[in-house]
């Protein structure tokens, strides 16, 4: 008969913190993959630079830009562009996609405040930017803190500009005004939600006026600027595409740099995470697809979100080509919704179930549901599922962990995991636990972006 420290031993649980698994070799590994990815969250902070970028490398690498009747054949790379705000890359199986291919979808759009059409005004003398934030933010986190202009402008002539200011060192900064504490008394009395309200959260561009007569001196020199820089007239903002988002990099967090702080981890750190392990492989034996997904923040509808259509052209113009039906593919086909979900922070301990919420540095987490108001929303994976995916990490050597997000009724949240299983796409949900999340700087573990990567890899070889 067992003791009770040999039964404990081989019934029980016994979860343990990554660093004390991981080894040298690994951390070095881990180290140089977060270097990498803090490249990339530098350089991508919309979907649609994450796209572009997504492309460059692919096309460094020998992917072949899709093309209506193209051949699928093993080791063939492919991807497909759709409209530059999302992507899907695949790498062809030696197996046939009647058998199926092992997915990988994560998403690259993160809240974050939009430009309105009609957006430039002066108000007593300073020049201001009308927004709409995007996706869910708690809106008194975005005034005083530094701000970025990124997106594109379809200007009167047809061409299309880039614009980007605010992360260059030279550049200057924008920013959202916030109220002074000394007569804050009433602002002060509101709930936090009340506390700086959608209309408020009005850019400062400018506050120097042009030397003249009439009104709008500033607005007049703030569009002067633009003019000059960019090319752009007032009436170039309606075919705009224009957004405020947090200036700067990403950093190392913590005396001992085990943390990344960055705007947007959720979910470019699993988009990274995706695209770096599908560029280390080769010759699959099912075909391996990588989706960067816009659109998720808001509900995933829109022809670049995860329930449009081009994923059935791409997906069907290669089964296509290998004569299979995508009805057949997608029956046999995994996918790994790759999102983040919440890290457990003790500062508000009260809102999680702890023995099932995910922790900084236990590595990836799967989360077999999300969703909200017992389950609504989720597409919840079945035993089989959640067996599959346990089974390829434990083989692969992958740390993860179990995470769902907060305890019940306490709220609860949604990936692209329901929008691929109603494409008879059997669908785990599992990604980085991130603290802060939605916040302008979102934190989230060295050790568990890492890991992430190596679930991703595991996937496309399962
Ligand atoms: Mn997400
Ligand atoms: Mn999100």
């Amino acid at each position: 008969m067992m003791n009770t420290d040999e039964l404990r031993e081989s019934l029980l649980m016994a979860s343990k913190n990554g660093y004390a698994r991981i080894s040298p070799e690994e951390r070095e590994e881990m180290n140089a993959y977060c270097r990498r990815y803090m490249d990339f969250m530098d350089a991508c902070k919309t979907e649609r630079e994450a796209t572009a970028w997504a492309v460059r490398e692919a096309d460094k690498r020998g992917f072949k830009p899709f093309t209506p009747g193209m051949e699928a054949k093993p080791g063939d790379k492919i991807y497909y562009n759709n409209r530059n705000k999302s992507i899907a890359l695949a790498v062809i199986g030696t197996e046939s996609l009647a058998k199926g291919a092992n997915i990988c979808a994560a998403h690259v759009d993160s809240p974050r405040l939009d430009v309105k059409p009609n957006p430039l005004y002066e108000d007593s003398q300073i020049a201001y930017f009308k927004t709409h934030y995007y996706g869910g933010v708690k809106k008194y986190q975005w005034p005083t803190v530094p701000l970025a202009l990124h997106g594109v402008v379809y200007r009167k002539d047809g061409s299309v500009v880039t614009v980007t200011i605010g992360e260059d060192d030279n550049d200057p900064v924008l920013m959202i005004s916030d109220l002074l504490i000394h007569l804050a008394g009433d602002q002060m009395q509101k709930p936090l939600a009340k506390g700086i309200e959608g209309e408020q959260l009005n850019v400062i561009l400018g506050t120097e006026p042009l030397d003249g007569e009439g009104a709008d001196l500033v607005k007049l020199n703030v569009m002067q600027l633009l003019h000059e820089k960019y090319g752009l007239i007032e009436e170039d903002f309606l075919s705009a595409e224009l957004t405020v988002l947090p200036a700067g990099k990403c950093r190392e967090v913590g005396l001992d740099r085990s943390l990344l702080a960055a705007y947007g981890h959720d979910d470019r750190v699993c988009a990274y995470a995706e695209l770096d392990s599908l560029f280390a492989i080769e010759n699959p034996a099912k075909t391996a697809v990588c989706i960067l997904a816009d659109r998720e923040e808001v509900g995933s509808m829109g022809i670049s979100g995860m329930q449009s259509h081009y994923f059935e052209h791409f997906m069907g113009t290669l089964c296509d080509a290998q004569n299979v039906k995508l009805e057949d593919c997608f029956a046999n086909a995994f996918c790994l919704s790759a999102d983040v979900t919440n890290a457990f922070d003790p500062n508000f301990a009260e809102t999680c179930d702890k023995r099932n919420n995910a922790q900084l540095n236990y590595g990836v987490a799967l989360s077999k549901y999300t969703g909200s108001r017992g389950k609504s929303g989720a597409s919840d994976a079945s035993a089989e599922a959640m067996g599959h995916v346990r089974t390829a990490l434990d083989s692969a050597g992958v740390i993860w962990q179990i995470g769902i997000l907060g305890k019940v009724d306490q709220g609860g949240g949604g990936t692209v995991a329901a929008y691929m299983a109603n494409r008879n796409i059997v669908t785990v949900d599992a990604g980085v636990p991130v603290i802060s999340m939605h916040a302008p700087m979102e934190l989230v573990s060295k050790l568990d972006c890492y890991e992430t990567m190596r679930a991703c890899k595991a996937i496309y070889l399962a």
